[in-house]
């Protein structure tokens, strides 16, 4: 399928449908107790996240570059959309002053002034620093404890100058909150 032909069945498939709102239980992020808010029409769709590699980010790079630049794991949860295993980076429960930076790009994303500790083991921020982020839809998350047919949709957040995944947009304890891979960031204390 060409640009042009994704991009339209893209705004087809948002106008056809709503993403539905994602509510996490009291198993948090990554648990099983996720209730769908609604149902979304998918139509079969049941992606993951990838850069579009014909987006022009403001820094590209070679699949090849990617991959000798970032460790196995950075690659495949920013580069290929994976979610990190709860608690692995330590960043979850970093609560010093400071600003958090894509680990791809170096752009500052996250400012500490906006991070709020759940104890789900992700890094979960109110929201972005401006002109830093950007969103797509995501299929079902099987980290998240998801089927891989159920039907619904995520919102996926990624850095806007490379286009790394960073994670998704969740409501959490009815909040609505950006749970983001700390394996995606660098953190740089005040
Ligand atoms: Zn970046």
């Amino acid at each position: 399928m060409d640009t042009t032909t994704d991009n339209l069945t893209r705004r087809r498939f948002f106008a056809a449908s709503s993403v539905a709102a994602l509510t996490v239980g009291a198993a948090g992020c990554a648990g099983a107790n996720i209730t769908p808010g609604a149902a979304a029409d998918l139509g079969g769709v049941n992606r993951r996240y990838q850069p579009d590699r014909s987006y022009p980010y403001e820094v590209r790079r070679t699949d090849a570059e990617w991959r000798a630049m970032l460790s196995d794991t950075e690659y495949s949860i920013m580069r290929e959309g994976e979610t990190e295993v709860p608690k692995s980076s330590f960043l979850w429960q970093e609560t010093k002053d400071g600003e958090y930076h894509c680990k791809g790009c170096d752009l500052k994303v996250y400012d500490s002034r906006w991070k709020t500790i759940v104890d789900k083991g992700f890094s979960f921020f109110f929201h972005s620093e401006p002109n830093a982020v950007m969103t797509d839809i995501d299929g079902p998350n099987p980290a998240y404890g998801m089927r891989p047919n159920a039907e619904i949709a995520l919102t996926e957040i990624h850095c806007r100058r490379c286009g790394s995944h960073l994670g998704h947009h969740l409501i959490v304890g009815n909040r609505p909150l950006h749970c983001i891979n700390g394996t995606a960031l660098n953190f740089r204390p005040s």
